[in-house]
């Protein structure tokens, strides 16, 4: 059905890149490209002679509007799926706008120079507007709606698993189970176990900045922002058993909250063992976790990209990780007059995953249902000018998808709650 590019060919990127693969009627031609093509060609080696796609390999610095369209013209893409880092979003929807071609990505825009005193500016002015204090946030995308609809382009925002998946969940169970959803937990468990004291599952500067940030959560039209880890909670996971849970800011709570009509309160916990906390708490303290350069011997370097180089790959987790993710949503509302709360949530096994695509559960659960938009935009079915959150796409096909393409779901009655008391 035609050509993607796809940008990075990091944890994520590998997997989404491997189901692609899998998936040649719908990408016919897979174009790999990051800033070290010699890594894209490696995925492509991996590939070659298990996949009828057509692939190839490319050097490109998505910081830079100019490269990243001069990529597309050459290309000419059908769409762009951008599995590189936040930072890079706008970037590379502005090429996609300069070439007409449609955007997917799984995380939204964050700046990597916090200290810009111009992205300072606008976000300081965000703190006090909306309440909440995270240094990513929708408005930076949100702005390129009537843009992307002018130009009769799609951007799918947020096609991972969280946010995507839990969002898609979430318009599941408007369309099928409530008539009306007044609260949201997304639960995401992780009780797998790669055996090293500290490893992050994903890119380790943007899951430590995300986890050492305030929390939030949206209560009755506002958002109440919380200390870093300052909400803690056990919760007993189907398939898992009990973990402790924390609250976190997360991106998909500002766009449920705008997307899922009369929803009184959503909040999302991540699961974190002692041994986690602790690293992270001793790295902050010493300033292991800034983004701002520092000089060492007469050299510029960002401490936290210090630590990414010291850490292991999250790529590398794969073989070592045993055990299971489960991540899901927690719904209460009204049905036919009557409350009602159910679970839908995924299981996934991080040695499955590795059998299957040489890689944990957490790259895995986030590629797939990236492929997953992908292929709805590609295919027409979510397709429509503008810029839109999974939420906003009718859910069954993509539900539907997870069930076809390794990430099957279930739902289950009457679930234990969270405990409200904060
Ligand atoms: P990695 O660090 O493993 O990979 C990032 C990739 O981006 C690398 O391949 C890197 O390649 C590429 N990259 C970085 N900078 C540039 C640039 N300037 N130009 C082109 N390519 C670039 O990250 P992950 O695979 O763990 O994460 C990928 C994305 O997925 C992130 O945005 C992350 O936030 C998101 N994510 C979303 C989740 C969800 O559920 N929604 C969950 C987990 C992750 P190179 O260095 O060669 O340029």
């Amino acid at each position: 059905m035609g050509k993607i590019v796809i940008i990075g060919c990091g944890g994520v990127a590998s997997v989404a890149i491997q189901k692609c693969a899998m998936h040649a009627e719908v990408f016919e031609e897979i174009c790999i490209a990051s800033r070290t093509k010699s890594k894209c060609d490696d995925l492509k080696n991996k590939l070659e002679g298990k996949t009828k796609a057509v692939i190839t390999t490319a050097h490109v610095d998505a910081d830079h509007v100019d490269e990243v369209a001069a990529l597309l013209m050459k290309e000419k893409p059908a769409a762009v799926l951008n599995l590189a880092l936040p930072y890079q979003d706008l970037a590379i929807m502005e090429a996609c706008l300069k070439c007409g071609v449609d955007y997917i990505d799984t995380a939204n825009y964050e700046a990597e120079d916090t200290e810009d005193p111009q992205w300072r500016a606008v976000y300081e002015k965000r703190c006090k507007e909306a309440g909440f204090t995270a240094y990513f946030d929708y408005s930076w995308q949100w702005a390129y709606r009537e843009r992307f609809r002018e130009a009769g382009i799609t951007a799918l925002l947020g096609s991972g698993f969280d946010p995507g998946v839990t969002s898609v969940f979430t318009a599941y169970a408007m369309k099928h189970y409530f008539d009306e959803i007044h609260t949201i937990d997304i639960l995401d468990c992780n009780g797998g176990d790669h055996g090293y004291p500290f490893a992050t599952n994903f890119n380790p500067e943007i899951n430590l900045r995300e986890v050492s940030a305030n929390g939030s959560y949206w209560e009755n039209g506002h958002w109440v922002e919380t200390k870093p880890m300052e909400i803690k909670r056990e919760y007993d996971f189907p398939q898992v058993g009990k973990k402790d849970m924390y609250l976190l800011h997360h991106e998909e709570i500002e766009s449920l909250a705008l997307n899922v009509p009369g929803v009184k309160r959503i909040r999302f916990f991540m699961t974190f063992g002692e041994s986690y906390l602790t690293h992270m708490s001793c790295l902050e303290n010493v300033g292991m976790l800034s983004t701002v350069p520092i000089d060492f011997d007469g050299k510029e370097i960002v401490p936290i990209q210090f630590l990414k180089a010291l850490l292991p790959d999250p790529a590398s987790l794969g073989p070592r990780t045993v055990g299971k993710t489960n991540i899901g949503c927690i719904f209460s509302g009204i049905k036919d007059g009557r409350e009602k709360s159910i679970y839908i949530y995924n299981v996934c096994d991080h040695q499955e995953c590795y059998k299957e695509v040489g890689s944990q559960a957490i790259s895995y659960t986030t590629g797939v249902p990236a492929m997953i938009g992908a292929m709805l935009v590609m295919t027409g079915i979510w397709k429509k000018p503008g810029v839109f959150n999974v939420e906003e796409f009718d859910p069954d096909p993509f539900m539907e998808a997870l069930n076809t393409w390794g990430l099957p779901w279930a739902v289950e009655d009457n679930p234990a709650k969270v405990d409200t008391e904060l």
